[in-house]
This record gives structure tokens, sequence and C-alpha cells, in this order.
């Protein structure tokens, strides 16, 4: 019995089914690739679903964390505060887009960030509704399952979820979604639905992560901006997935040259710890009463530390160059291969958030998600991690560490041109559109 199989049967016996897993089980990482228990070696290009930005263990980020260690790990902000935090809050609200004052605070995960951020605008604006999108993904809390728009795996069976989140139809050309409709549906839902002045927020993902990596066209966003300044709605970015680098920006709203109101971040920011933020604008920040917004570990000065060497790697590799490479590396060669093979319908994403979505028929666009399955296991026996995502489970998401060696990353390419190859062997390809 190999290291593996035990560990998944002994997993099978301790830990919860809901627990999902991929049934790796990881001895050591560095950079762009870990090894396993057994000592296989795997190229990651999910970077623990899109947090390993900066690789996995960058020396910068574990220096940062070591010499933290030896000071204090844990205080509780709210207790004893530390300099690092308004550092850090600095630091972000600096990169934050938008010339006016901000504010920052810090929490531990990316559904924490969009429940905070989604408090500070209903004291802010005395509303309470909120509206989401199809297709959007924000965590595993009830609030954030509430406004995801994805019911597999996540909502089914957990609900019933909060009153006044509203969804709206998020643009999606690939599937004949235009923007003029995702704006019809939004004036469909402030007629039918709920009164825009009972609008605390707009939420949005300006690239979708679980929802397929589906990238919110610019003039949409503009018109989200004019929607929330006509009725006095908070615009919320959330750049969980999408942020601190991955796209070629810090931010990856900022492609579309929209200022949103508030920010939620996690994932990439703590290079690997848990950490999340949300940054705003100071008058809207500032609506909470002292002690309505944090919690116990919020900001850990470990995690702290380690965002700071993340924010100093970013800035010191370039990782929005290499961002920008790493991502038209993936996509010309995911191009090329769309050429040659029909069931890839679309390559599609913005900086290194790339994705391909596999359909049984180029000309219906029927999702394949069997297909997609068979493709992230064939990479898997071939030494590579990686992801699906879309509503449909048909989409293969590309979520390398920025700082992957461009060899390691041709290598990577390379076991997904023969897996897709290997998935579609077993399955004849589909008629030519
Ligand atoms: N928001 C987005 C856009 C995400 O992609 C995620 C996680 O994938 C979340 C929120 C939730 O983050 P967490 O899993 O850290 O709670």
């Amino acid at each position: 019995m190999s290291r593996t199989s035990e560990l998944q049967a002994r997993q099978a016996a301790a830990v919860p089914t809901g627990v999902g897993s991929k049934g790796i089980y990881v001895a050591r990482a560095e950079n762009s690739e870990l090894w396993d228990v057994d000592g296989k070696r795997f190229i990651d290009f999910a970077a623990g679903i899109a947090v390993l930005n900066t690789g996995h263990r960058h020396p910068r980020v574990m220096a940062a964390v070591a010499e933290q260690a030896q000071l204090f790990a844990h205080t509780c902000f709210h207790v004893a505060s530390y300099e690092s935090y308004v550092r850090l809050a600095e630091r972000l609200n600096a990169w934050a887009p938008g010339d006016f004052a901000k504010k920052t605070l810090f929490l531990n995960s990316g559904a924490e960030a969009v429940e905070n951020a989604i408090k500070i605008a209903r004291i802010h604006t005395r509303r309470s509704a909120v509206i989401a999108f199809s297709g959007g993904f924000h965590g595993r809390t009830l609030f954030t399952l509430g406004l995801t728009g994805k019911v597999m795996p996540y909502k089914r069976g957990f609900g019933p979820f909060p009153a006044e989140i509203y969804h709206a139809e998020f643009p999606h050309p690939y599937h004949g979604v235009t923007t003029e409709q995702s704006l019809e549906d939004l004036d469909r839902l402030f007629h039918g639905d709920v009164d825009p002045k009972s609008v605390a927020a707009i939420l949005i993902e300006p690239v979708q992560g679980e929802g397929g990596f589906n990238v919110a066209p610019p003039e949409f966003l503009r018109a989200l901006r004019r929607l929330c300044d006509e009725h006095g709605i908070v615009m919320i970015a959330d750049e969980v997935q999408g942020g601190i680098a991955r796209t070629g920006k810090m931010f990856s709203i900022e492609h579309a040259g929209v200022v949103p109101d508030l920010i939620t971040v996690a994932k990439g920011l703590g290079g690997g710890l848990p950490l999340s933020g949300v940054i705003g604008r100071a008058t809207i920040m500032d609506a909470a009463h002292p002690g309505g917004l944090g919690g116990t570990y919020g900001g850990n000065p470990i995690s702290i530390a380690a965002a700071h060497a993340v924010l100093d790697v970013i800035e010191s590799e370039d990782l929005f160059t290499r961002a920008t490479r790493v991502g038209a590396r993936m996509r010309s060669r995911l191009e090329a291969l769309a050429q040659e093979m029909h069931s890839i319908g679309d390559v599609r994403g913005l900086g290194a958030m790339i994705a391909f979505e596999l359909v049984k028929d180029r000309k219906t666009r029927e999702p394949d998600p069997q297909l997609t399955a068979a493709i992230v296991a064939q990479a898997e026996q071939r030494g590579l991690i990686l992801l699906s995502c879309g509503v449909y489970g048909n989409v293969v998401r590309l979520l390398a560490p920025l700082t992957i060696q461009d060899a390691v990353l041709d290598e990577g390419l390379g076991i997904l041109d023969a897996s897709i190859r290997a998935a579609l062997g077993r399955q004849p390809e589909r008629a030519v559109a």
C-alpha cells in the first residue's frame, strides 16, 4: 500500500466527505512544484486555488514569517495592536484605485472579507438588499453562499439562505449573454423585484473565478459604476481570486479603469498564510461603530508579515509583467490546441488567469464536464495539478504561480497537451462544426 492510499483511507475514516479533496498528500513544495508523500513530483497549476501568486515558500515570505515568529505570533489587534497591520493597510490603500482617502480592515478568509464588505455597505447606506451575479462565487459561509451563483457543490442542501439577495445575469458573450442583456436584466430586477433605493451593494468579481474565468466587459463595469452612482449603491469588487497581481495589475478591475467603493482581497495577499481584507473609501469604511468590525485572528501578525513580503516580491520581481507573460504563453498554447481540437470551445481570461471551456459540440456549445474531469485526471497521473471550474464544471483553469520558471511552465503546458489528447483518445473527437 502506498503512503498516499493509506492516507486516503485514513482521511475517509476521519474527515467528513463534504471536505472534498483530490487525494494528493504533499510532503514538500517549492515555487511551482510539489512532491507527494510517495516522492511523486507535480507541477502545480492550481497554486492552492490562486493563493500562491508568489509560489510555494518564496524565500522572502518564509524569512518574514520566521522573523515575525521570533517576536510575537498573536495578540489580537483589538487587544494589543502592531505597526505592521497599520503599515499594510497604508500600502493597500495606496495600491487601490481611486483618488480619495481609503482605509483597510484585515480578516482571515475571502468569505469573511465579503461578509464584512456587505456589513459595511449596509451600515453606510442604511439599506439591506444586495445584488450579486449568476456564476459568481463569494465563499462558503451562509451569507456568501447566498451571494454565490453556483449550486453544485456549494449551495445544494445548505439553504435557506439569507433574505434580500438578488442575482442578475453576468455577461457571458460565449454563451450569448451580452452586456446589453445583463443591463436589461438589472433593469428588470430594479422594476420587478427590488427598489434600487433599497440596494446597499452591488457585488461583482471583475473576472469570475469559480464561475469559469468569465471576464466582465469593461463597458459593463462602467455601467455598473454609473448605476451605483445614480442610486447611491456601494460598488464592491470581489478581488479575492483575481487580485494581487494575478491578472497583471494589482486589482483586476483596474483593467477596466473603473473605481469601486470597496475591494475584497484574500488568497494571494498572504502568500500561503490566511489573510483577507476589505479596502475602501474612508467615508464608507468608517460607517461602522468601534467594535463592529474585526475578530480574534483578523490581521494575524504572522500573516501580515507574509503579506508585506508578498507585496515586496510583487514590486521587486515585477510580477505584473510576469503575469502578463505567463498568461500570454498559456493562451497561445491553448489557442493553438483549440485550432486542432474542436472540443475546446473557448479560451479566455485575463493576465495569468487563463481557462479553456470544453464542449460536446462547437455549434450548440453544450458543456462537456466528463471530458473536463478526464483531462484533470489524466494530468494528475502525468504529474500536473489542474482545477476545473464553471457553473457546468466544463472549464479548466490555469493558475500557475506567477514566479513559475519558463521551463517548468512549458513542461506543464506539454503535460496539459498530452492529457487533453489522452482524454480525447478515450472518447473520439467530436464532429467539426
Ligand atoms: N470570493 C472569491 C472571488 C473567491 O474566489 C473565493 C474563493 O475561492 C472566495 C470569495 C472565498 O474565499 P475563502 O475560500 O478564502 O473564504
